[in-house]
């Protein structure tokens, strides 16, 4: 399985915790610990259905599970961030996808200042307002165009123009158009990808090359 916290890939064996039964019958949690060394976290589920240990090979017996919800790490339903975005970007783009629905002006707050991060560590833009700082990276031509489309969009599905504090005050909670908090992570996603996952894939497969060139003797690929 693939650990959520640190989203590396494990060889997952589950621990079963039982719990007391209520009036929908059996509950236990389903316990995994990390293998990852730079993590071993818990990984919890919460679930309700028939578990039955076997005494002779140690092992449980679980029948139909009734539902099942992680409990631990806290989760949302968007998918994880991807393990090459900048640590303080990833944590502010991960709260913003944890309070979506409890609270879509937070996540808003959250995932405008995560952008502005974003562009000031990756697409050279100098400090200021949002707004701008969107202009200038259309501007530079670095995006491609349905990426320049997307964060174009974050500035006309916020209303930005009538509202400017969420352009010069990021962090800012403000009331929040439909389908803005969600517009702000989808396009976050496609962000990361373009500014962090591609480059780095790309560097990965250019040092293996190269290893490879040198073990055969060859120069190394510019
Ligand atoms: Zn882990």
């Amino acid at each position: 399985m693939k650990c959520p916290h640190c989203l590396v890939e494990f060889h997952a064996t589950a621990i079963i915790k039982p719990l007391d039964n209520d009036a929908d019958g059996p509950w236990y949690i389903e316990r995994y610990l990390c293998a990852n060394p730079g993590c071993l976290k818990n990984i919890l589920y919460l679930k309700n259905g028939s578990h039955r240990y076997i005494h002779g090979n140690g092992t449980w017996d679980l029948g139909n599970v009734a539902s099942s919800r992680l409990i631990y790490p806290k989760s949302s339903s968007r998918p994880p961030v991807p393990i090459e975005v900048t640590d303080y970007i990833a944590q502010d783009y991960l709260e913003a996808c944890l309070v979506m629905n409890d609270s879509p002006k937070a996540s808003a707050a959250l995932s405008r200042r995560c952008l502005q991060n974003l562009l000031l560590d990756q697409a050279g833009v100098s400090k200021g307002d949002l707004s701008k700082q969107i202009q200038t990276v259309i501007d530079s031509g670095k995006l491609p165009s349905h990426l320049a489309e997307d964060i174009d969009a974050i500035r006309n599905i916020g209303n930005f123009a009538a509202h400017p504090n969420k352009s010069i005050s990021t962090g800012e909670i403000l009331e929040v158009e439909p389908h803005e908090a969600e517009w702000n992570l989808e396009v976050l996603e496609a962000l990361f990808d373009f500014f962090y996952v591609v480059p780095e894939r790309a560097r990965a497969r250019k040092a293996a090359l190269n290893a490879k060139l040198s073990d055969s003797g060859k120069p190394p690929m510019k």
